[in-house]
């Protein structure tokens, strides 16, 4: 088959940004005889064969990968900018928690005078969530702090003892069993989860990823994937996306589309366009990533047992009030892994919190262009004082929020977390121009046949894992772009 020289829509990357546009997208009646062309930088590199490398039978292509942290430059090492660059994209290592976000991180300005509110309200973007619920097959409660038109669709992991002592407390909407993408049940091609704490790579294939549940969109007649294909800059004439340059195995070329998506995360969705000669003012800047700090509750007589997965539940104690215009909302996350007290008596009489804490974009943290075109330079130089002041408030609230477990001691850590491997914000959504470089469907201001999607839409930094959101976003953006 000779290749069109111009497609109908062409993606670049295949994580959850570009697939869930893809999914939406194929399914329209008015794109039934669309050609598609999607880009992936990387190879496919399946769950069986990372589980293999992961018992030292390494596969022969694996050297030849793209090492993800030989793709740019960072200027501050001691922060980590992790993702996968293969098919699938960070599905493949996510750990698969999928809280929404509240209506309230919406609108950061409106409520509370910081950052920018979204283009977009949480109502709006509802059955969305709804629908990427159902296809990642969710794992929730049936009480949540945030309103749902739809239960999940699998039941809750089970809570452990000190989850249940916690909601007693607070309830069963401040206290939830995490929303995850995690299976409580077998699901499709996923077994159920078993809590061991090795997410990154799930032995047992429980967490939602592109490859089990979402391949059958790459194998549609209408579309063609290449591998190895790094799409290094667009041509950009007038107002209008016109191609793609690509970069494949030493050679460059070009090819058009009437629709260009971008979906090739935080980091090089930024520099594709800034490699481009996009001259948006906020192009670049304001990326961003909650923070997060790990405290140990050593418990008196209490074993932290019975949960059924590897983070167990979330509290939303700190996550809303009128403090967030002083201080960032705090999500907490109970890690429950299986930590061993070295006590005779008092071995399983301990629990890991995390404290994850939002942070608002700060245009001097950046994706910016380097020497070299294939590589852009993160230029990271911390979080805010707006995060710091969450964390300093958790200091003074512990021992009260922690007063319904019977606490022998709290050891909390004094330093952050390098990464939350969340990268956020680098090509953000406004309604107006000058505050953003894309709207509410993910398209650009000035480019009106160009997307941006994934985490570098984000307005703001919510304490909420981004995931479910992305993925949301881009149903979102294709059912309201496409009949
Ligand atoms: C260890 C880990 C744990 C995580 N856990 C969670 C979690 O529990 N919950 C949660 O919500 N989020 C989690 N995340 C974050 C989550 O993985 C990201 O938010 C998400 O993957 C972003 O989706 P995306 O599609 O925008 O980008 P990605 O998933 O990064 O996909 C980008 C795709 O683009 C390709 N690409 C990149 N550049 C180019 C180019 N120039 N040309 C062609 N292709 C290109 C890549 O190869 C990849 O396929 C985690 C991340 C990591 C690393
Ligand atoms: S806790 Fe274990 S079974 Fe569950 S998703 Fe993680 S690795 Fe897989």
């Amino acid at each position: 088959m000779i290749a069109p020289s111009k497609y109908d829509l062409i993606l670049v990357g295949t994580g959850f940004a570009s697939t869930f546009f893809l999914k939406k997208f194929l399914e329209k009646p008015s794109n039934a005889s669309k050609k598609v062309l999607v880009l992936e930088r990387g190879v496919f590199y399946p769950h069986q064969d990372r589980l293999n490398t992961m018992r030292g039978q390494e596969p022969d292509y694996k050297k030849l990968l793209t090492k993800q942290e030989d793709t740019f430059f960072n200027t501050n090492k001691k922060k980590p900018w992790v993702f996968d660059v293969n098919f699938g994209g960070s599905s493949n290592c996510w750990w698969g928690c999928t809280p929404r976000l509240m209506p309230s991180d919406f609108k950061m300005k409106t409520l509370y005078g910081v950052a920018n509110d979204w283009p977009l309200t949480y109502e709006e973007l509802e059955s969305y969530y709804c629908e990427t619920e159902e296809i990642m097959a969710i794992s929730g409660p049936e009480a949540t702090p945030y309103p749902m038109s739809k239960k999940y669709p699998l039941p809750s992991h089970i809570l452990g003892t000190v989850d249940k002592a916690f909601q007693k407390k607070y309830g069963d909407k401040m206290y939830i069993s995490q929303p995850t993408a995690r299976a409580s049940r077998p699901t499709g091609n996923r077994n159920a989860c078993c809590s061991s704490y090795s997410c990154n790579v799930c032995p047992v294939n429980a967490k939602f990823t592109i490859e089990n549940t979402l391949i059958d969109v790459y194998k549609d007649p209408r579309v063609e994937l290449r591998y190895n294909s790094q799409v290094l800059r667009l041509r950009l004439e007038n107002d209008v996306a016109k191609a793609v340059q690509v970069k494949s195995e030493g050679k460059t070329y070009e090819v058009e589309g009437e629709l260009i998506g971008l979906g090739a995360n935080t980091i090089f969705n930024a520099h594709i366009l800034l490699n481009s000669g996009d001259t948006s003012p906020l192009l670049g800047k304001g990326l961003t990533e909650q923070v997060g700090v790990f405290a140990h509750v050593f418990l008196d007589g209490m074993m932290n047992v019975g949960a059924s997965s590897s983070l167990s539940a979330n509290g939303y104690m700190l996550y809303e009030g009128a403090f967030r215009k002083d201080y960032g909302s705090c999500l907490i996350e109970h890690h429950n892994l299986p930590l061993v007290r070295n006590e005779r008596g008092k071995w399983r009489n301990i629990a890991r919190l995390k404290f994850v804490f939002e942070d608002l974009p700060d245009n001097s943290n950046s994706v910016k262009l380097s020497e070299n075109e294939e590589k852009p330079t993160v230029d990271y130089k911390g979080h805010t004082a707006y995060a710091d002041r969450a964390f300093e408030n958790i200091k003074k609230e512990v021992s009260n929020l922690l007063s319904c477990l019977p606490v022998e001691k709290i050891v909390m850590d004094d330093y952050y977390q390098d990464t939350e491997f969340h990268s956020l914000s680098s090509v953000r959504m406004s309604k107006d121009p000058k505050d953003g470089v894309v709207d509410d469907k993910m398209l650009h201001h000035k480019y009106r046949n160009l997307l941006v999607m994934g985490g570098s839409a984000f307005t703001t930094a919510s304490a909420a894992n981004p995931s479910l959101t992305i993925s949301a976003l881009s149903l979102r953006s294709a059912d309201k772009l496409f009949s």
